[in-house]
């Protein structure tokens, strides 16, 4: 079983998983979970359905375990994308992470290719677990805390205009959820463009529509004003309880990012998001962000649409930004969180990973990352269940899942979630109806 355990964990973070497996299986512990046969444990098929309209994997090996991965629910049409892998990870070894992430790795690229690598590789990730009778983040190093924060994205609620007091009333309901968030992430500015709009000529720009977050420009004072008004608005709400961040382009000048940031100095906002590129923008752009970062305190953060670790080391080694936003299903997955936590770590810059839309299995992926982050993580963005049936065809969650803004690290095997496959097969399509054969 020792060869086994040092044949199969040759990956990123073997050293310390080899070494906990070992020492376990010496003492000949019995966590529940299926057990490949001696050295033998094989891919034999990769699936994609698209569930509500998250797109899931399954990976499928020939000693009855399967692994599950999961991307947005804004990319329903990533089946594709996911398929043009399955032949290159026939056959393999799933437990072996890394060398099938070497085979496919490279053939990724910022959404949506990137994405459907990152829901391959928590698949994997998922089967290395269970293979091994160990939660994830056993094998990302262990866990170094019991809960992990998370700040709400999700849990919102209608708007009713785009006031200042409109704003404060919103916020005032999303600090009043069930789940005490400790941090809320509200969008403003160019991430807003309802707010954009309530106010004449906001910005020296023709207004865009039909696409993410289309416009761009220098704002006019009146503009300006009223964004500030708006966040001013949202702190009252919030006092010194509960933070504030704000998700706020991409589109800014740098200049008006300047004053902006320079005039919530005074309020303590938590981060600035993707002022200036972010979303799906297919590039960074680290010496502008540099400049931006050197002129406030408030700390400026980016990079959630970013894929792999290579395409953070210039906004690392440059430090160009004071939080990072990795998000495990674009960046290439939970071990690539993990790399670029430590790697953001090294060099005094923080992890707000992003996750807004990766629902139920996604929520999952973020816990057994979290649990074994440095101590540069503040919190990850809470995904919900979407449609609210995602909440009964999958087993493995706590109820309720937050409280007080944190949820407990679970220790089952694996992402320690799986599927009622009765009750998930009555959401699939006809396309997808072999889905869990
Ligand atoms: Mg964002």
């Amino acid at each position: 079983m020792l060869d086994w355990t040092r044949r199969t964990f040759l990956g990123a973070f073997s050293g310390l998983a080899a070494t906990s497996l070992a020492a376990q299986q010496e003492r000949g512990s019995s966590i529940a979970g299926k057990r490949p046969a001696r050295g033998s444990i094989k891919i034999t098929d990769l699936r994609c359905a698209i569930i509500g309209r998250n797109p899931v994997v399954r990976i499928v090996t020939d000693q009855g375990i399967s692994g599950y991965g999961e991307a947005e629910s804004t990319k329903p049409y990533l089946k594709p994308m996911v398929l043009f892998y399955r032949d290159y990870i026939l056959g393999e070894d799933p437990t072996d992470v890394e060398r099938v992430l070497l085979k496919i790795r490279r053939l990724g690229a910022f959404k949506p290719w990137g994405s459907a690598v990152s829901a391959i590789e928590t698949a994997l990730w998922d089967i290395a677990g269970q293979a091994a009778g160990v939660p994830v983040y056993k094998l990302l190093g262990g866990k170094i805390r019991d809960r992990v924060r998370t700040y709400n994205g999700g849990v919102r609620f209608p708007m009713t205009g785009h006031s200042p007091a409109d704003y404060a009333e919103n916020t005032a309901r999303m600090k009043e959820s069930r789940e005490g968030f400790t941090l809320i992430k509200q969008a403003v500015g160019f991430h807003n463009q309802g707010m954009m709009n309530a106010v004449s000529d906001g910005w020296y720009g023709e207004a865009r529509a039909g696409a993410p977050h289309p416009n761009r420009g220098l704002m006019t004072e009146r503009g300006l004003s009223h964004v500030i008004a708006c966040v001013e608005a949202m702190k009252k709400v919030l006092g010194d309880k509960v933070g504030l961040a704000l998700d706020c382009g991409p589109g800014w000048a740098v200049k008006d990012a300047i004053a902006f940031a320079r005039a919530l100095e005074p309020f303590h906002i938590t981060w600035l998001e993707d002022l200036l590129t972010g979303d799906y923008t297919p590039y960074v752009d680290a010496d502008v962000y540099r400049d931006l970062k050197q002129s406030t305190s408030i700390p400026i953060h980016t990079g959630e649409q970013i894929y792999l670790r290579q395409n953070f080391k210039d906004l690392i080694e440059k430090r160009a930004v004071d939080v990072v936003g990795p998000d495990p299903a674009d960046c290439g997955g939970i071990a690539e969180l993990k790399w670029i936590a430590e790697y953001a770590d090294l060099h005094s810059i923080l992890m707000a990973p992003h996750g807004i839309f990766n629902g139920l299995f996604g929520l999952a992926a973020q816990v057994q990352a979290g649990a074994a982050m440095p101590q540069n993580y503040i919190a990850f963005e809470y995904p919900l269940g979407q449609p609210e049936w995602w909440y009964e065809i999958v087993e493995g969650l706590p109820n309720p899942i937050v409280q007080n803004g944190f949820i407990d690290v679970w220790d089952r095997p694996g992402l320690g979630v799986t599927f009622n496959v009765q009750a998930a097969k009555a959401h699939l399509s006809d396309e997808d109806r072999n889905f869990f054969d």
